[in-house]
């Protein structure tokens, strides 16, 4: 499944003379956002006349999700799960298609009993239901899974159903959450601490002194691989510090194989891209797509780092508009770009991000380097080598 070439982490340098790019080695388009646009469109074609609904906004991408609602495509609801079109008013007529992410059990389940033909339109991932069947197998096997997850994301909702229905299961949406649910593994806090902590993030019936005796991790596709493996690492040794190292299959099923192989080179070109020195970061995507934010969480560990969803936020040499999502806002910088020549500019993107924003966005920066070589020279020599 893997292509080869993709093995190679290394950025791409593309300099213009007074302002240079690094490009990711792996950005952009993911197998299964491709493929959800490309059934979306379909879905459109082949029923002109009638509802075509998408049951979330398939990416999280503005523009690619206005240019379907232009067609006449409708969300039924946004991507925290708040309902923009009610139930009663989709019929067994009506088109509906499933995202990339998946839906849960309970909303497949309203729509087919409306007669709805879900699995007509039904785009989700192949790496994401990998999740889903990795999940049921550990519930399956009477191991408490533990999804490591944004617990609003429509993602996270999809695997949570789907693991709760074969498992208990309980969401945790980082390390530090992690830990304080380790708390209730040692017996460090009561039962009553727990359902106040995890409230509406663990499955019915759950115990917290029975269901965390046997544990599994799994976790939404797009979060940090390295923060995912750190939380199954932590959890496996809580288990040997409290049932010893002989009997840690019993208490600890190891899951290394459930990440998303889109997620994860697109994180490991991030990775090649901090061994830089470079002046600036810029990542472009959708303002709520977790996976660019966790590109940005990297970029911003070396660089000064913009979060754009499109070229149109850099307004001139002096001001750009960008995204501080750890404080959900919009912010303006001025003077972002120093006087420095060569400038030295990562540029990258996460996987709901289409390339050609990229491509706008690195000529809307050439437009402030008059001297800079024409693009068709420098792609011409990029083909040459
Ligand atoms: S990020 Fe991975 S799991 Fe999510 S849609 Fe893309 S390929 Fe599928």
């Amino acid at each position: 499944m893997r292509d080869l070439r993709k093995q190679d982490f290394a950025p791409t340098l593309l300099d213009f003379g007074p302002v240079q790019f690094y490009i990711a080695r792996h950005f952009g388009f993911c197998y299964g956002v491709e493929n959800a646009i490309e059934i979306s469109y379909k879905a459109l074609e082949e029923n002109k006349g009638r509802n075509v609904y998408l049951l979330s906004q398939m990416i999280h991408n503005q523009e690619v999700n206005a240019d379907l609602a232009s067609r006449g495509i409708k969300f039924i609801m946004d991507t925290d799960g708040t309902q923009f079109i009610s139930w009663e008013k989709i019929g067994k007529d009506d088109v509906v298609i499933i995202p990339a992410f998946g839906t849960t059990i309970e909303i497949e389940n309203l729509l087919l009993d409306k007669g709805v033909e879900v699995q007509k339109y039904n785009t989700t991932c192949p790496f994401v239901e990998k999740v889903w069947n990795r999940a049921e197998k550990l519930g399956t096997d009477n191991y408490t899974i533990v999804i490591h997850g944004k617990p609003k994301h429509e993602e996270t909702r999809a695997t949570f159903s789907h693991s709760a229905a074969k498992g208990h299961s309980v969401v945790v949406r980082d390390m530090e959450e992690a830990q304080r649910l380790a708390n209730y593994v040692t017996g460090g806090k009561t039962k009553s601490e727990f359902f106040e902590e995890f409230t509406g993030n663990y499955s019915a019936g759950f115990d917290p002194e029975r269901h965390l005796q046997r544990i599994g991790v799994v976790n939404q596709t797009t979060m940090l691989a390295t923060e995912t493996q750190a939380i199954a690492d932590f959890f496996r040794q809580v288990m040997i510090t409290k049932y010893g190292d002989a009997d840690l299959r019993n208490h600890f099923a190891d899951t290394r194989d459930t990440l998303c192989y889109a997620t994860n080179d697109n994180q490991d070109a991030t990775y090649e891209l901090l061994k830089l020195d470079a002046d600036l970061a810029v990542v472009v995507g959708g303002y709520n797509s977790s996976n660019t934010s966790h590109i940005v969480d990297l970029c911003e560990q070396n660089f000064q780092t913009f979060f754009i969803n499109s070229d149109s936020e850099i307004k001139s040499r002096e001001e750009i508009h960008h995204f501080d999502y750890h404080k959900k806002e919009r912010k303006v910088t001025y003077e972002f770009l120093s006087q420095k020549q060569p400038l030295k500019i990562i540029l990258t993107s996460g996987a709901s991000c289409p390339d050609t924003l990229v491509d706008r966005v690195m000529i809307r920066f050439l437009e402030f380097y008059p001297a800079a070589k024409p693009v068709e020279e420098i792609l011409k020599e990029f083909a040459q080598t």
